[in-house]
């Protein structure tokens, strides 16, 4: 991969090893993610072009002075609103970086049409123009879903997708036990994709150690920061060399917006365009309005609440229980992660034997269901209202949880914004109080 060996040299240049948590470098991302540079609405729909909705004025006056560049000819291919948010978003992932100028981004239709474009990407970009994906043992069951586990002997997925070979990445040693050993079996690895915090069971990847396991290997590593955002953790500084996002959770803030972004090295950014151009998973224009003008600016403010509800319903009800009944998933102190937080979502296990975990993660669902007024049950975060996912209520079947490494009893709570989390805390409380008791 010709831009993986370009970008190991400019890397180089930019990986520091500073703590992550200084206060001044918050300011950087959060002056980033409020710039706005002076952009203007571009209207989608004008009544003298030829194709309304998606040409925009620049395009007209380049065609009527004869200096047609293409770039805004045509939405799918370029227009005012991606570059606006994609200068942001770029700002917050690489604003820290000594030469921000080596890496762009990219936005989606959504996190898994970001995701799939960037693994199609890199195989076309890889010699062999195919190759296996390494993944995280515990991720996002769709990103999973993409994957064709062929450790374990299968050669098809539904929807076709690449090859797949399962890693915990939170023990850095195991994937460089992987890499030898898909070298051993001349398995040529794309890449390694993997969440920070996993998703729902909040174990930590040490993203400077993988990565340098990886690079020794000449294995390009994405991470998948749409639980921290790049407010708590700017991977690329860590060592990543590709991050992607899905927008639709705390980007968006109000679950009414789908996307995905991508920032990388400019050479593969360049190469990840032309797949978007030409596959149309671009994201609509106008919510890459909405995103830049509205949401990407508030983002730093909105993951701050987050944090201070999760926090608060960790101290002042988890717990409390921890005693009597529940274990909780809220690891703090990463020094690679901003003040050492763990973002917006909390999750806790029921104890016990697998049964009575599943039995009273089912009793716990049937709370939520029945009392819907405080909490919803929803599989999103980053909403104004605390969401709560109680897996073993929605995966209906112990088979499911095994396979995706998830304990019977685990319930995930994304934190929302809610001005009094008070309410929030005394619903939990009771939910757990008749799962446990009842
Ligand atoms: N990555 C993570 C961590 C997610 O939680 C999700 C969706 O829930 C995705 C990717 C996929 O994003 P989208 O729903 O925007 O396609």
């Amino acid at each position: 991969m010709l831009w993986f060996n370009e970008w190991q040299e400019q890397q180089r240049e930019l990986v520091t090893a500073e703590s992550f948590s200084s206060e001044e470098d918050a300011e950087r991302v959060l002056h980033a993610l409020q710039e706005r540079r002076g952009h203007t609405h571009v209207p989608l729909v004008r009544d003298d072009q030829v194709s309304p909705d998606l040409l925009v004025p620049n395009a007209i006056t380049e065609i009527q002075s004869g200096r047609f560049s293409g770039q805004f000819f045509y939405a799918r291919a370029g227009h005012h609103h991606y570059e606006l948010l994609e200068q942001l978003i770029a700002g917050a992932e690489a604003g820290n970086l000594s030469h921000p100028e080596y890496v762009s981004s990219l936005c989606f239709s959504s996190g898994m049409a970001a995701i799939s474009a960037t693994l199609e990407t890199l195989a076309l970009s890889s010699e062999r123009r195919s190759g296996v994906v390494l993944h995280g043992r515990v991720m996002y069951p769709l990103m999973k879903g993409l994957l064709v586990p062929i450790r374990e002997g299968s050669l098809t997925s539904k929807i076709g997708g690449f090859a797949g070979i399962e890693v915990d990445t939170t023990k850095p040693e195991e994937v460089d036990a992987e890499l030898q050993r898909s070298k051993r079996d001349g398995i040529h690895v794309l890449a390694i994709i993997y969440e920070p915090f996993t998703n729902p069971t909040l174990e930590y990847t040490d993203t400077r150690a993988v990565a340098d396991i990886a690079h020794r290997h000449g294995v390009p590593v994405i991470v998948d920061n749409t639980f921290l955002t790049p407010y708590l953790q700017e991977a690329l500084r860590l060592g990543a060399d590709i991050v992607v996002h899905s927008m639709t959770k705390y980007f968006s803030g109000y679950a009414d917006r789908l996307g995905g972004v991508v920032t990388g090295p400019k050479a593969f950014m360049e190469q990840l365009k032309e797949m978007r151009t030409t596959k149309g998973n671009v994201m609509d224009p106008g919510s890459a309005w909405v995103y830049a003008a509205e949401r990407v600016p508030t983002l730093a403010d909105r993951m701050k609440a987050h944090i201070l509800n999760a926090d608060a319903i960790v101290t002042n009800l988890l717990r409390n229980f921890e005693d009597g009944g529940i274990r909780v998933l809220h690891a703090r102190g990463h020094s690679d992660v901003r003040n050492g937080s763990t973002g917006g979502v909390v999750s806790f296990v029921f104890n016990g034997g697998d049964e009575y975990a599943f039995e009273r993660s089912r009793r716990f669902t049937k709370y939520v269901l029945a009392n819907r007024e405080v909490c919803r049950v929803a599989t999103s975060f980053g909403e104004e209202q605390t969401l709560i996912l109680p897996y073993a209520g929605m995966m209906g079947d112990v088979h499911r949880l095994s396979a995706g490494h998830i304990p019977f009893g685990l319930v995930r709570v994304a934190a929302g914004r809610e001005k009094a989390i008070g309410p929030v805390i005394e619903y939990l409380r009771e939910g757990i109080r008749q799962a446990i008791w009842s």
